[in-house]
């Protein structure tokens, strides 16, 4: 059996001193790994009967965009300032050293639109809980939370609590 974890590299002092980074792009790299990865990830979308999928810059994308055409629905780019070239809604959050801001345009979402969230990890919960307000302030109900990697010690799930999260890798 495929084992996901053997496709993550964890990189020491990455980006800075005693942070460990999950690198994914070995996952991404391979194909029978990406595609058991976005086989598990459309099942849990499949059964929550999602319409739309939501991904934040950048790698948000690379999680959504297959789980999306395996089900023959949309992608939505949730993105950095100054990136979408009609209306947007904004929402800032903060990160460990200062604050950072994800945009959709307004007419990305419909009214009862039933979303997925995709990302490649799960840290503080920060980037999904600014995600979440976004979807919700245009009328989305966001149905699932999906991420490749979960980091238990920084305890984001205590953070996006009432939402069906799924997390392929715990570290
Ligand atoms: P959070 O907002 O949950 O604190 O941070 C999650 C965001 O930071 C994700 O969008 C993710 O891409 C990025 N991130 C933080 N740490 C890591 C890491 O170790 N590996 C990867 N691949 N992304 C990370």
């Amino acid at each position: 059996m495929l084992d996901l974890h053997d496709y993550v590299a964890s990189i020491p002092n990455f980006p800075e001193e005693g942070v460990t980074f999950r690198d994914i792009t070995p996952l991404l790299a391979d194909g029978a790994a990406y595609a058991e990865a976005t086989r598990q990830i459309t099942e849990f979308a499949k059964e929550r009967g999602v319409n739309v999928i939501v991904g934040p810059e950048s790698r948000g994308f690379l999680v959504g965009a297959p789980v999306a055409h395996q089900m023959g629905i949309g992608l939505v780019p949730a993105r950095k300032p100054g990136k979408l070239p009609r209306e947007v809604i904004s929402q800032s959050y903060k990160l460990e050293y200062g604050e950072a801001t994800l945009e959709l345009h307004k007419d990305a979402i419909k009214p009862g639109d039933k979303v997925l969230i995709t990302d490649d990890l799960l840290a503080t919960g920060g980037t999904i809980e600014a995600t979440i307000k976004l979807v919700e302030a245009l009328g989305g109900e966001v149905v699932g939370l999906a991420f490749l990697i979960e980091l238990n010690a920084l305890h984001g799930r205590d953070r996006l609590n009432g939402y069906e999260l799924l997390a392929l890798m715990n570290y």
